[in-house]
């Protein structure tokens, strides 16, 4: 009789979907010997956004809740999500911070590793695999699940033989968005189950609605194992229901064998602690959005379009970027949608719509994407928009990470200058986020107050009044001012940008932080230089001079928080 297995993800996935990835560890230890009783496959506790989040907001240290865990959690495997050469950041790191973080994770409790690559290019993930094979650990390699005419079962089968190749242990399907219908589920599984000896996963969100068939379907076709959320974190941006699902299989071929009476104790201390976090849930993650079975756009995506939009009072065009998106995707080579992808696609697909011009103004991630410097897009890139945008410039077709110098030893270096480095792991810590780790490190970073319950902030405030909350782009939580539409132009108080039009001004074309100044007063400047570089949505984006000449005043420094339409400069 075959029993189907669970992941639970309430300590990872699922309050990285809905409480904006803010569970405290101290909100997790009290449960988490009843958990380690209910015979899951593997617990998901660590990795994705946590790390981020435990040294940005918690000020807690993501290795001790990992120790922790695993001091509690005795019999249950414990599994992290790592984003291949990325690892729990957004960029390629050196191999040899890989081999170490890696090693360092599995030493400090991971006993599963999930890894994936958003492009699917199996050189972005090897020497994750690699490492965490060395280690014995169980990989469980992943196929960031899309929908395009490339995206063929035979390419997904073809992948999933070259993981197995590695030694790979599982295959999840990670279907980020919610996208994968009961039919493309059943064909893939049985696809894979025929012609692989891998264990299988399924990985969904409830975005669409669809999940919980898919994943009966799933059962049908012989999936091995399903990532669920108890129920009080289920549903929404988040997994299916842990309860429901053993409850739909209990006495199908497929019974998971799982203790409903013991889930239900253990729902009614998540219900607790949903209420404990219930003024950060964002109500755009709560719902099913079928938006996405028209646009294949992550949930996650479209209300940060909305908010992008609102802040440059530009709501009205949002049905435009909708259908922008599928355009940049398609000249991109049809990324699956995940961080990073999914950023890099959602911000030029604004910047399409509100520019003059398609691809006038592009990121440095959209540059780098189109050189190669992510890796393989699965279709080949419009060329015509790839001269456009990077002209003449070389790509690459190496492994990207060939391209980095090893980098542990300067960080090493640089963090006992710092006096930052008490532990091996701090050094990881450093190197993974050099910006904000140091004042972590020192002890300076203050824990983000929870609200209470009834402060809950909902969007569409009848009041009007700009709030500001965080959203979560397909898992990656940004925060992000929302300023009703109309605002804008009562809001100037304590902002030392001028209001209005000013002759020769230079405006920031969307809400972020300004990471370099290129230029002083009294520059000369040619029509198309780059002035400055805002950060928004961790994209970079050129500003570039709207016409030449002598660079008058600066009103902006580094590190400056601006809103769409504030003038930076005037250029005369
Ligand atoms: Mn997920």
């Amino acid at each position: 009789m075959k029993k189907v297995k669970i992941i639970e993800t309430a300590f990872r996935d699922a309050h990285q979907s809905l409480l904006a990835t803010r569970m405290r560890t101290r909100d997790m230890l009290p449960i988490a010997e009843e958990m380690d009783k209910v015979g899951f496959f593997s617990l998901e506790v660590w990795g994705g956004a946590t790390f981020d989040s435990c040294i940005r907001y918690l000020n807690e240290d993501p290795w001790e809740r990992l120790v922790q865990l695993k001091d509690v959690i005795k019999k249950t495997p414990l599994q992290m999500l790592l984003r291949g050469q990325n690892l729990v950041g957004y960029k390629h790191y050196p191999d040899d911070i890989v081999r170490k973080f890696v090693e360092k994770s599995y030493e400090n409790g991971v006993d599963v590793f999930r890894i994936f690559d958003a492009l699917n290019d199996i050189r972005n993930m090897e020497m994750a695999i690699k490492v965490a094979k060395e280690q014995g650990a169980h990989v469980q390699a992943t196929i960031s699940y899309t929908v395009s005419p490339y995206h063929t079962i035979e390419k997904y089968v073809d992948f999933a033989h070259e993981l197995e190749n590695l030694g790979c242990d599982s295959i999840t399907i990670k279907d980020m968005a919610g996208l994968i219908s009961p039919q493309d589920t059943y064909e893939l599984i049985k696809t894979l189950k025929e012609k692989t000896d891998l264990l299988i996963n399924l990985h969904c969100h409830c975005t669409s609605g669809m999940s919980p068939i898919s994943y009966y379907v799933a059962c049908e076709a012989g999936v091995d194992l399903l990532d669920t959320a108890i129920s009080p974190l289920a549903w929404g941006a988040s997994q299916p229901p842990t309860e429901s699902i053993v409850a739909a299989l209990k006495g199908t071929p497929y019974d998971t064998g799982l203790d409903l009476k013991l889930l239900n104790h253990i729902k009614k201390y998540f219900e607790e602690i949903r209420k404990k976090y219930s003024s950060i849930i964002d109500p755009i993650a709560e719902k099913v959005d079928t938006d996405v079975l028209i646009y294949q756009i992550p949930g996650g995506m479209l209300s940060n379009f909305v908010s992008q939009l609102k802040n440059q009072n530009a709501l009205d065009r949002y049905e435009d970027v909708l259908e922008e998106v599928p355009k940049v995707r398609k000249d991109l080579g049809y990324p699956p949608l995940v961080t990073p992808t999914s950023q890099i696609v959602g911000i030029q697909a604004v910047m399409n719509v509100l520019g003059e011009e398609r691809y006038k103004n592009v990121s440095k991630e959209v540059k780098d994407y189109i050189k190669g410097f992510y890796g393989r897009p699965p279709a080949p890139i419009n060329q015509e928009v790839a001269h456009k945008i990077i002209g003449d410039d070389e790509t690459i077709t190496v492994r990207p990470a060939d391209l980095l110098k090893p980098e542990l030893e300067k960080f090493r270096k640089e963090g006992e200058e710092m006096d930052i480095i008490k532990k091996e792991e701090d050094v990881l810590t450093y190197a993974l986020y050099p910006a904000v780790a140091p004042k972590f490190l020192r002890g300076e970073v203050v824990e983000e107050p929870l609200k209470p319950p009834e402060e809950n902030t909902q969007i569409e405030e009848p009041t009007g009044l700009p709030t500001e909350y965080t959203v979560d782009v397909d898992g990656e939580v940004f925060d992000v001012k929302i300023t009703p539409v109309g605002y804008m132009e009562i809001e100037p108080a304590g902002d030392k940008t001028p209001n209005g039009p000013v002759e020769g001004g230079v405006t920031s074309n969307m809400q972020g932080m300004i990471l370099k100044l290129k230029v002083n007063e009294g520059d000369q400047v040619n029509e198309g230089d780059v002035l400055a570089v805002l950060e928004a949505m961790k994209m970079e984006n050129d500003i570039h001079a709207p016409q030449s000449g002598t660079v008058d005043k600066i009103f902006i420094e580094e590190g400056e928080t601006v809103n769409a339409g504030d003038t930076l400069m005037v250029v005369k």
